[in-house]
């Protein structure tokens, strides 16, 4: 059975006091999911978010690192020195990172191959804008993004690839995406990659959905036979919210 997963970006949020608070509420809430439960706290509070979530079923990832094993690259972070304090998941291709920070195709593939490298896990984000969808064009450039930045890899590669269909016009906005407009997006995917791939791999991978879920819509969105979880931004950052969304699994 494919694995399930509910991931918390907090974004550039929470100090690293903030973050041991969040942490602390979501222990004493009850989590009774079978899914994978992820945090992505910032760089700043990951180590301390590893050693408070110990012996728990709460995992910690990043939300983003460079690409290069070590250098002059002033104020980035590497997979050795995530793997270094515990963290061995990576959101990679946000797309708050592909519009304020440019980071697209060629690079996020650099990223994504560094990582695997280091035998991470990766959460790989992609999505089109409302004016993608709005010309009928979504499903081809969430082809694109796939083919740019994953489609190099070798077919063993996809075990540590977890992909987030997060269409743009819908983080942070309170639109979500329809349960159908997910579930229609989410079986392209799985069949773009059977097509590139084999069945195995597309059938293998997690796809989540990220988008203004909230515990109200949570449940029939993850009630989708295609939908694998979620990638939550505003939501995760309430201990009672973000529960409620995992146990909507
Ligand atoms: C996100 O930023 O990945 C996200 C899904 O945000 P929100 O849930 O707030 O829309």
């Amino acid at each position: 059975m494919r694995k399930q997963i509910v991931a918390g970006n907090w974004k550039m949020n929470l100090n690293q006091v903030e973050s041991l608070q969040l942490i602390e509420a979501l222990k004493s809430t009850k989590n009774t999911s079978r899914a994978e439960v992820l945090v992505a706290p910032n760089f700043t509070a990951l180590a301390a978010s590893v050693e408070a979530l110990k012996g728990t079923n709460i995992g910690v990832a990043a939300q983003n690192m460079h690409q290069a094993e070590c250098g002059a690259f002033t104020g980035e972070i590497s997979a050795q020195m995530l793997l270094g304090v515990g963290v061995n998941s990576v959101i990679l291709g946000h797309s708050e990172r592909r519009e304020y920070f440019s980071e697209y195709g060629e690079l996020l593939s650099a990223k994504v191959d560094a990582a695997l490298n280091h035998n991470m896990q990766v959460i790989f984000c992609f999505g089109e804008l409302l004016d993608d969808r709005e010309s009928d064009q979504h499903f081809d450039v969430v082809t694109e993004q796939l083919t740019e930045s994953l489609f190099h890899l070798p077919a063993a590669a996809w075990k540590n690839i977890v992909l987030a269909y997060e269409p743009v016009w819908a983080i942070g906005t309170g639109m979500t995406a329809s349960p159908e407009q997910a579930q229609d997006m989410h079986a392209f995917v799985r069949k773009t990659v059977a097509d590139h791939y084999d069945n195995a791999v597309a059938n293998n991978c997690p796809i989540l959905y990220g988008g203004s879920v909230k515990p109200a819509n949570a449940s029939l969105i993850f009630s989708k036979p295609d939908v694998d979880g979620g990638l939550i931004g505003g939501a995760a950052l309430s201990a009672d919210d973000f529960t409620a969304i995992i146990n909507a699994i």
